[in-house]
C-alpha cells in the first residue's frame, strides 16, 4: 500500500489554518503538518488573545508574539523591554514592526507602521475579529458569483461570524440611527448603515468569545477526531526553504528554533501561509521568484478619530433604563473595551471607502480630566474610514541576497507611495469623518491619516491572476504559476482595491484553493494506482 499524501502547510494564521481543516475533511487519507515560527500562547492552539482575562497573562502572550523585538532577542539588540526605538511607529499589542531599527530590520521608510506577528494562530491571535465581506470592484472578477457566495459562506462558518453583533445594544442602535440620518439617502439599498458583522461565539450575558485560528482548526484540535490524528502542528519551526525541481515541490527544509536542528520534511504539496511579506520572502529565498513576487503592495489607508456621544442627541433614542443596562452589561467585562460595531460598507458610485464606527465607554487614550468631555456618561465612538489603494507595480518589496535579516533570510525594503488617486479619495474620507462626527457628537481626538502600514492588511504581494502574463504570482486557485504542487495563501492573493479588513475574503480564497489541491491530489492518487 501507497503512504499517505503529506501536505505541508507553513503558518498557523487563519489561512494556513482554513487550508489544514479543508484539506483534511476533503481528503480522509490525506496528513497536513502545519510548521509555525512563533511559540503556542494558550493551551487552545491559535485561540484569541483577546479572550484572556488576566491582564499580565494577556500581556506575556502579547510579548511571546513580538519576534524580534520581544525577550531576549530584543534584549540582545540593547533595547529594554517597553521602550519604543526612537523615529519608530509603536506596533500594536502582539505584533512587531518589520523596520524594527535594531540589526537585521527591514526598511521600510515609506511604509513605516508594517508590522506581523509570529506565534501559533498568527495576526489572527490578535485581530479585532471584524469580518465583512468585499463588494462591488472589490471582489476578484474572474471568480463566478455564484461560486463567491458560496465561498464566502463556508468562510463565514469556519470564522463562526456573526452579521448581527451586539444588534441588542440600544447605544449601537441610537448611533446607526444618527449615521443614517446623515448618510442614508445617498446609499444604495443592501450598503446602508448597518452593524459590522464580527468572529466570535455570543455569550447568554451579552459579551463574545472572540475567534482566533482555533475556532478554523475546529475538529484538528478536538481530541479523538479523525482529523486531528492526521495533523499534526509543531510551533517554534521556522521553514528556512522550499525544496523543488523542475516545478515540482518535493518538501521543505525546516530548523527547530528550540534544538536549532535542520532536516527536510518530504510533502506532495506545500501550502504556504505565511504572510504578505514573510511568505513572497520564503518563496524569493527558495529561488521561486515570478516578476510580481513582492509586487503591487496595498493595504486600506485610514483616517480615524475619536467622538464624544451627543447626550441630547442620544437621549431622544435611548432611554435612561436602556442606558442603564448597557453599563451594566458593560462592567461585567471590563477588560474588552468593545460593546458594539457598526459600519457603512464600500458601495459604488458614491461611498468609495467603509466605515467602521466601535462604541466604547472610554477613549482609547487617556483624555485630561479637565477636557470637557472627560467622561463622557453615553460613551465614545471610535471611527474610521477605510480608503482604497489603488494596485500599481511600483509599490512593493524587495528581497536583498546580499543582505540577510534578524532571521537569515534575504532582508526587505519596501517601497511605497501614495499618488493623487489615494490623496483625492483621503481627503473625501476626511470630509465623510468630520460630517459622521458631527451627527454623533464632539470630536475628542480629530480625524487623522494614519502613517502607511497602520491598517495591518496588507495585500496584492501575491496576487491571483487569470492569465500568466506577468502580473500576477498566482493562478486562481493560488496555485505559484509555474509549479504543480505549491499553492500561496493570505491576504497577499488578493489583486484588487480593497477599503475592508480582508481576513474573511482570504478565507474564502483559501477554500476554494483548498477544494481544488484537494481535488488534484485525490486525482493523481487514483493515476498512481492505475500505472
Ligand atoms: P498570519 O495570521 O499573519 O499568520 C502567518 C503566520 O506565519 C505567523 O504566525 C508567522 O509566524 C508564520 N510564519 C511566517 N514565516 C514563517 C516561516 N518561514 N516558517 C514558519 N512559520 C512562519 N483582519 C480582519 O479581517 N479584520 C480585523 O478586524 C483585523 N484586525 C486586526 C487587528 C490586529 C491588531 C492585527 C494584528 C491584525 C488584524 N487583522 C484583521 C488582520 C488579520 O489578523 C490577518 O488578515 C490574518 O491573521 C491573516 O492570516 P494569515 O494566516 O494569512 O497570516
Amino acid at each position: 500500500m501507497s503512504t499517505p499524501p503529506t501536505v505541508v502547510v507553513v503558518g498557523s494564521g487563519p489561512i494556513g489554518s482554513a487550508y489544514a481543516r479543508v484539506l483534511l475533511e476533503s481528503s480522509p487519507d490525506l496528513r497536513v503538518v502545519m510548521f509555525e515560527a512563533g511559540p503556542q500562547l494558550t493551551e487552545r492552539p491559535g485561540a484569541s488573545v483577546r479572550n484572556i482575562v488576566d491582564p499580565a497573562e494577556k500581556e506575556r502572550a502579547r510579548e511571546m508574539s513580538q519576534g524580534p523585538q520581544s525577550g531576549a532577542y530584543r534584549e540582545s539588540l540593547g533595547i529594554p523591554a517597553g521602550a519604543v526605538v526612537e523615529g519608530m511607529f509603536t506596533a500594536r499589542g502582539g505584533t512587531f514592526l518589520l523596520d524594527f531599527g535594531g540589526e537585521g530590520s527591514a526598511h521600510a521608510a515609506t511604509f513605516p507602521a508594517v508590522a506581523a506577528a509570529t506565534n501559533v494562530g498568527g495576526q489572527g491571535a490578535h485581530w479585532t475579529c471584524a469580518t465583512p465581506a468585499p463588494a462591488f470592484s472589490e471582489k476578484v472578477p474572474f471568480i463566478p458569483d455564484e461560486e463567491w457566495d458560496d465561498l464566502i459562506s463556508e468562510a463565514e462558518r469556519l470564522l463562526h461570524v456573526q452579521g448581527a453583533a451586539f444588534a441588542d445594544s440600544a447605544i449601537g442602535a441610537g448611533i446607526r440611527t444618527l449615521l443614517d440620518r446623515e448618510f442614508g439617502a445617498r446609499l444604495p439599498a443592501g450598503y446602508g448603515v448597518g452593524t459590522l458583522p464580527v468572529a466570535g461565539d455570543p455569550q447568554p450575558d451579552g459579551t463574545m468569545v472572540w475567534a482566533g485560528a482555533d475556532v478554523v482548526l475546529g475538529p484538528l484540535i478536538e481530541p479523538g477526531t479523525p482529523e486531528s490524528e492526521r495533523f499534526e502542528l509543531r510551533d517554534l519551526t521556522l521553514v528556512r526553504r522550499i525544496e523543488h525541481e523542475n516545478g515540482v515541490v518535493t518538501g521543505v527544509a525546516v530548523e527547530g528554533l528550540r534544538t536549532r536542528e535542520t532536516s527536510v520534511i518530504p510533502a506532495d504539496l506545500v501550502v504556504v501561509a505565511a504572510d504578505a511579506f514573510r511568505s513572497p520572502q520564503l518563496l524569493w529565498a527558495s529561488g521561486i521568484r515570478p516578476a510580481a513576487l513582492g509586487r503591487y503592495l496595498t493595504e486600506h489607508h485610514v483616517v480615524i478619530s475619536t467622538v464624544a456621544l451627543d447626550g441630547e442627541r442620544m437621549r431622544e433614542l435611548v432611554s435612561d433604563e436602556e442606558l442603564a443596562d448597557e453599563l451594566a452589561r458593560r462592567a461585567q467585562n471590563a477588560a474588552d473595551p468593545v460593546a458594539a460595531v457598526n459600519r457603512i460598507p464600500f458601495s459604488e458610485p458614491d461611498h468609495p471607502f467603509s466605515l467602521q464606527v466601535m462604541y466604547a465607554e472610554n477613549p482609547p487614550f487617556a483624555l485630561d480630566p479637565a477636557h470637557p468631555h472627560a467622561g463622557n456618561r453615553w460613551g465614545y465612538v471610535n471611527m474610521g474610514y477605510g480608503v482604497r489603494k489603488h494596485p500599481r507595480v511600483e509599490d512593493g518589496v524587495r528581497f536583498d541576497d546580499g543582505e540577510l535579516d534578524y532571521r537569515g533570510f534575504p532582508n526587505m525594503t519596501i517601497e511605497y507611495a501614495l499618488t493623487d488617486v489615494e490623496n483625492d479619495e483621503i481627503a473625501l474620507a476626511t470630509e465623510h469623518l468630520r460630517r459622521a462626527g458631527g451627527a454623533l457628537g464632539t470630536f475628542v481626538a480629530e480625524p487623522r491619516l494614519l502613517p502607511n502600514g497602520s491598517s495591518l492588511h496588507y495585500m496584492g504581494t501575491m496576487r491571483m491572476g487569470e492569465t500568466d502574463d506577468g502580473t500576477s504570482v498566482a493562478d486562481p486557485y493560488s496555485r505559484v504559476w509555474g509549479t504543480e504542487n505549491l499553492v500561496v495563501g493570505g491576504n497577499a492573493l488578493i489583486p484588487t482595491a480593497n477599503t475592508m479588513n480582508p481576513t474573511l475574503m482570504s478565507v474564502a480564497l483559501a477554500v476554494r484553493g483548498a477544494r481544488k489541491a484537494a481535488e488534484q491530489l485525490s486525482a493523481s492518487r487514483a493515476a498512481e494506482r492505475v500505472s
